[in-house]
């Protein structure tokens, strides 16, 4: 599941380029019963597996370098990730994603040993290997150097809290439909001023919970 998404794409240049090490662990290694069993029935009744606190505490103890490391479980029950949280996790010098299958992991695992959850979005997904592969994904991109131009991450949408403004390539006009003349009108200032206005325009109208975040932020 991971090969085909980091054998590609920026994340495997940055890789390529030791910028960063993306490592997955298999938990079955980590499970030393005859069978090596990950995953049991639970307690209480009900169908469903979850995965069993045993596996996945050996994993977390080998696998970090310090007591410091953070440990994320992917989880529709965490916080939702986003791109301040992205920021920030880049920042660290290692960290551990878990992702669970089933029903979710022992809660003994949430309550001992990972850091925090964290969520890509309110639904479910079958398993936590594709929001792993998100979560690296967005962090990537604010690793130093890993895009070739940090203006333009710090450019996308949500930096400075609002979407992105349009962009517009060649043709100038293409099927009548004609890119604004102000992109050819030379005065920075009032492209800024301009792309700033549809930035603004576009989180109203599609996202105004960003607007009250970015009233709140610059009332305090
Ligand atoms: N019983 C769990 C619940 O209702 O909260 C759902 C378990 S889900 C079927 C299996 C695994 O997929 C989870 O343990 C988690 O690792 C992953 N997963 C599912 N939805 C997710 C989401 N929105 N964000 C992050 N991980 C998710």
């Amino acid at each position: 599941m991971f090969d085909n998404v980091f054998s590609g794409g920026v994340v495997n240049k940055a890789i390529e380029k030791g910028l960063l090490k993306v490592n997955v662990h298999n938990l079955r290694d980590y499970a030393f019963d005859k069978h090596r069993q990950v995953d049991d029935r639970p307690f209480g009744g009900l169908p469903g597996m979850v995965l069993k606190p045993e596996p996945i505490f050996a994993a977390v103890e080998k696998i970090r370098q310090t007591g410091n490391t953070p440990v994320f479980l992917l989880s529709p029950q965490g916080k939702t990730f986003n791109s301040r949280r992205a920021e920030k996790m880049a920042g660290y010098p290692q960290m551990i994603l878990i992702c669970g299958r089933y029903e979710g992991v022992d809660e003994r695992v949430i309550q001992n040993l990972i850091t925090d959850e964290i969520s890509i979005g309110d639904y479910i997904l079958t398993g936590g290997e594709p929001a792993a592969t998100v979560v690296v994904d967005a962090v990537a991109r604010f690793v130093p150097q890993v895009v070739g131009k940090m203006e333009s991450v710090q450019r996308d949408s949500f930096s400075e809290g609002l979407l992105d403004y349009p962009h517009y390539t060649r043709p100038r006009d293409f099927r009548g439909m004609a890119v604004p003349e102000i992109l050819f009108s030379g005065n920075h200032a009032d492209v800024e001023n301009w792309r700033r206005e549809k930035a603004l325009e576009k989180t109203r109208k599609v996202r105004p919970d960003l607007m009250e975040h970015l009233n709140n932020d610059t009332k305090g």
